[in-house]
């Protein structure tokens, strides 16, 4: 489509009267007009005035193998052809979820051989939530219900998505958590770690589930949900002391581990899952983004075998979407873990661009607004701060993280902003060169910042 500015007016208009825009402020949108992308191509976007621009959050943490793969739009297209639609409801199936389910066995962690497939990240944590609870049903303790989540976590939209997140804003806009959801401090040593040394802190971080555990009455407790790494909180990344203490509380207690892998699986870390990275055993885990690339949606939510065992047991689980195990999403993912597998994107991540990411990445510590630059894999942080020694941040009003995101979206990059800490995760395929690319742009966006 050939862009031009009347384009981009009227495609502004039509936002304006008829579109409603997820998290936004409508009357802003309204006034201001969204930015109209139009077009990608490996790791960059088009918008419809011709900037190109490096997509430093890959879509939304979606674009494992970049944009504009041929073979995703031969699958699906194929697949549309073939059977466009059926569902895996009432003793059906078809090839391509079938074959997705025995893929995504090969790679998961060991034991963990069986998927419950979704539209989406959320319907994979809403069916955790139904799934758990009626695991623990059929094992004869009914009222262990309750699931520990932590705060600043993020685990999807809908109701219940929103309840096991931890973000308070979307807390405050419609009485959430819904009742038998708790939350734990999340462990984010450079905004709440105080005096504290990293690992000490890890260590009160994951206490603190313990605790939560005792209060709330360990015949109560159904499971702990947790991020590997916190991704929309602020890419938290937790000290090497948190998850084995973690794993030690949830072994000495009966309470199972979700591990929401929607933004650490399929490589994000430089192993298939961000679970693999840390050496934790899940008893369950959310995917979504990676699995397709974003190409099409679709999600589930991956099931330990002996949980599995129990289910078998238990008769007809009264949960499911139209969508679930959809083709053609199905054969996309299908051939998106192809890829993945065949061009070895996961280890040439792990081994070479990942490293140089970090590396290249931290080079912007000694940037005057820079309080901490931290990474794995393909995710990093930048924290900006007022003042290096004590962390101090800006006051909320000049809200520095808007304005950085906006010298970016200026300057052909595209960096999200938590509050005052700017987020990257770019595609798994982006090159040594274009790491370049986004480093100098950063920079310059902190400058125009400063
Ligand atoms: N879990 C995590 C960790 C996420 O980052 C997200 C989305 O960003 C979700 C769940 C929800 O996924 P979806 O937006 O596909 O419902």
């Amino acid at each position: 489509m050939t862009a031009n500015n009347s384009n981009t007016q009227q495609w502004q208009a039509m936002s304006r009267d008829h579109h409603l825009a997820p998290f936004s402020d409508f009357k802003q949108l309204a006034e201001k007009g969204p930015r109209i992308i139009t077009r990608g191509e490996g790791v960059h976007l088009w918008d419809s005035e011709g900037n190109k621009i490096l997509d430093g959050m890959a879509g939304l943490w979606c674009l494992a193998i970049g944009y504009g793969r041929e073979e995703l739009v031969e699958a699906a297209s194929k697949q549309m052809r073939e059977l466009p639609f059926y569902n895996t409801f009432f003793q059906t199936a078809h090839p391509p979820v079938l074959e997705l389910a025995k893929a995504l066995a090969e790679v998961t962690p060991a034991g963990m051989n069986h998927v419950f497939f979704t539209g989406s990240g959320s319907e994979g944590n809403d069916t955790m939530l139904r799934m758990v609870r009626h695991y623990w049903a059929l094992k004869g303790k009914p009222n262990k219900k309750v699931v520990i989540a932590r705060e600043n976590g993020y685990h999807g939209s809908t109701v219940a998505g929103a309840s096991l997140g931890g973000m308070k804003g979307m807390h405050e806009q419609g009485d959430l958590p819904i009742p038998g959801i708790v939350h734990i401090a999340q462990p984010y040593w450079f905004g709440e770690g105080g005096e504290m040394t990293p690992e000490a802190f890890g260590i009160w971080a994951a206490d603190e589930l313990e605790k939560k555990i005792l209060e709330v009455g360990e015949d109560k407790v159904a499971a702990f949900i947790a991020e590997p790494i916190q991704g929309a909180g602020g890419v938290i990344i937790p000290p090497d002391s948190y998850w084995p203490r973690v794993r030690e509380i949830l072994a000495k207690h009966d309470i199972l581990f979700v591990a929401d892998e929607v933004i650490c699986g399929f490589g994000r870390t430089g192993e298939w899952f961000g679970s693999d990275f840390y050496g934790n055993t899940p008893d369950m885990m959310t995917i979504a983004k990676g699995l397709t690339s974003g190409y099409v949606p679709m999600g589930g939510l991956v099931v330990r075998d002996e949980i599995v065992q129990v289910l078998n047991e238990g008769g007809d689980f009264n949960h499911g979407f139209t969508y679930s195990g959809h083709p053609v999403a199905a054969a996309v993912a299908l051939e998106n873990i192809r890829i993945l597998r065949e061009e070895k994107i996961i280890e040439r991540v792990r081994e070479e661009t990942a490293p140089y990411l970090q590396k290249r990445l931290r080079e912007l510590a000694d940037h005057p607004l820079v309080g901490e630059v931290r990474g794995v894999g393909m995710l990093g942080a930048i924290e900006l701060v007022k003042d290096k020694a004590t962390r101090a941040r800006y006051p909320s009003d000049k809200s520095v993280g808007m304005i950085c995101r906006g010298h970016c979206f200026d300057n052909g990059l595209i960096m999200r902003a938590v509050g005052d800490t700017m987020i990257i995760s770019p595609p798994l395929v982006i090159s040594k060169s274009e790491i370049d690319e986004l480093v100098e742009k950063a920079r310059k966006c902190l400058d125009l910042t400063a």
